[in-house]
């Protein structure tokens, strides 16, 4: 116990990081939470999660990530989360297209995957067509050329809007207060003190009220840079794109239970969701950032409209992939297109600290989900609530604590994750790919 349990805690944003860690400090007995966001429901439109299915996918390069996911996944089995997964199996391959660096990273993968006693029992070597039909006969119309790679059956996917909002009502039962919309929109963090030695005192909002907390914790995703501007360059907001086929009841039907299917060169989708027939269908790249010029900042656009489009170049790929599997798609309407932002970080890795510069154990930033942070959704909380009972007051997790400043030379690029293994593609400029306004007439 750290004392904080009946001290008042603002958690800003509600999205997958915020209300795991309302969730996991309420079931520990603290019991003067308050959650602010700025969308007007759970899930809001800002959130990287407002989404109806991510990927839980296991295997890593690094098996820190791997035992962490693995332990989320025990999470993912229990009464509130278990409705909201689907361990579908993901077939992870690259087309016989596939340039080298994606045919590595996909080798990189599965090696990790069989480099773990619990994950090589699950994993199906896939050596061509026939091995892809054995596991996911819809295809069957589907060229698949030169597809290769393995299935892992451990994995799959969940559905991260409808998980979000199991969480946000069971918190609520747990007594958190939720301040939604204009009244939640924070707009900067108040403190006491001078500049280089203050603490955070609460927050003020849009709608002008201000809220005082014993600590705050800052979980806004991608916006977290713009009330913690502490952060500069050590994340980058940045976005991947994400569209819908609707389709017919029996075309939905007859994809239930597909694997996630993901090839590394040219992108993935899911099995449709039940109720609306979506099917979401993402390519892969490089990203969009949109950094700007007067700091080298990249943030997120102001609002959720300007981003509801699709770049031209991953609405080829996507139909290129839906051309290798399941070509009756190919030529159909994509709809519902956005580019989804995320909070990235050099190595991927997340950040979970205090804030320097901060006393009073104050301020905490849990950030940098780089993304891959929803797959964790059941267990971030639980590392929150370690940190604020660590005697020390210091974030044990090496890898999650505050960054090094970036180094001069790499400073304004904000393009990082070109060199995180796992990612493909040269990250681009958000205002090069905008579509232009539209005129008024
Ligand atoms: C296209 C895409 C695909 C992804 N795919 C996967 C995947 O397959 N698997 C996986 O594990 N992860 C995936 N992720 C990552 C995952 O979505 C994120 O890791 C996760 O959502 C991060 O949670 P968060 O709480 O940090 O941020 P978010 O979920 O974005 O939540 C931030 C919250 O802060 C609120 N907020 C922002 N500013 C303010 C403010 N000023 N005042 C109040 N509230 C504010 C927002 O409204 C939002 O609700 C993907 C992300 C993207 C963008």
């Amino acid at each position: 116990m750290s004392g904080l349990e009946s001290k008042s805690i603002l958690v800003v944003g509600a999205g997958a990081f915020g209300l795991s860690t309302a969730l996991h400090l309420a079931q520990a007995g603290y019991s003067n939470i308050t959650v602010l966001d700025k969308g007007s429901q759970v899930p809001s439109p800002y959130s990287a999660a407002n989404d109806i299915n991510k990927i839980l996918r296991a295997e890593y390069e690094d098996p820190f990530y791997t035992d962490l996911t693995k332990k989320a996944f025990d999470a993912w089995k229990t009464p509130l989360f278990a409705p909201h997964f689907r361990q579908t199996g993901f077939l992870h391959c690259v087309s016989g297209e596939a340039p080298e660096r994606a045919v590595a990273t996909l080798n990189r993968f599965r090696a990790a995957a069989e480099q773990d006693a619990e994950l090589r029992k699950q994993i199906v070597p896939i050596n061509g067509k026939d091995d892809i039909l054995a596991t996911a006969w819809q295809y069957r119309e589907g060229p698949l050329t030169g597809w290769h790679g393995y299935l892992n059956r451990y994995d799959g996917y969940a559905h991260s809007g409808n998980a979000l909002i199991a969480v946000f009502q069971a918190c609520v039962a747990l007594g958190v207060r939720f301040l939604l919309g204009e009244k939640g929109d924070v707009t900067e963090i108040t403190y006491s003190g001078t500049a280089t030695n203050k603490r955070a005192t609460g927050v003020k909002t849009r709608a002008g009220h201000r809220h005082t907390g014993d600590l705050v914790i800052v979980a806004a995703g991608a916006a977290a840079g713009r009330l913690v501007p502490e952060l500069g360059q050590q994340v980058v907001a940045k976005s991947w794109s994400a569209a819908h086929v609707k389709l017919t009841d029996a075309e939905a039907a007859a994809l239930r239970g597909i694997p996630v299917t993901y090839a590394r060169d040219l992108g993935f989708f899911f099995e449709p969701e039940p109720g609306t027939n979506l099917l979401k269908v993402c390519p892969m790249g490089g990203g969009y950032i949109n950094t700007d010029p007067r700091t080298g900042v990249s943030h997120a656009p102001a609002t959720a409209d300007e981003s509801r489009f699709m770049p031209a170049e991953d609405e080829k790929r996507c139909r290129k992939l839906l051309a290798h599997t399941l070509p009756s798609l190919a030529e159909r309407p994509l709809i519902n297109k956005t580019l989804c932002w995320f909070a990235d970080t050099s190595d991927s890795d997340f950040i979970v600290d205090y804030v320097p510069g901060t006393t009073g154990r104050s301020l905490v930033l849990l950030s940098g989900d780089s993304g891959h942070g929803f797959k964790m959704f059941p267990i971030v909380g639980e590392w929150v609530k370690s940190l604020l009972q660590a005697k020390d007051g210091k974030q044990s997790v090496e890898r999650w604590r505050w960054k090094q400043p970036v180094p001069k030379e790499d400073s304004g690029k904000g393009n990082w994750g070109d060199n995180v293994s796992w990612r493909l593609g040269n990250t681009e400029e958000f205002e090069s790919v905008r579509p232009p306004p539209k005129g008024k007439l």
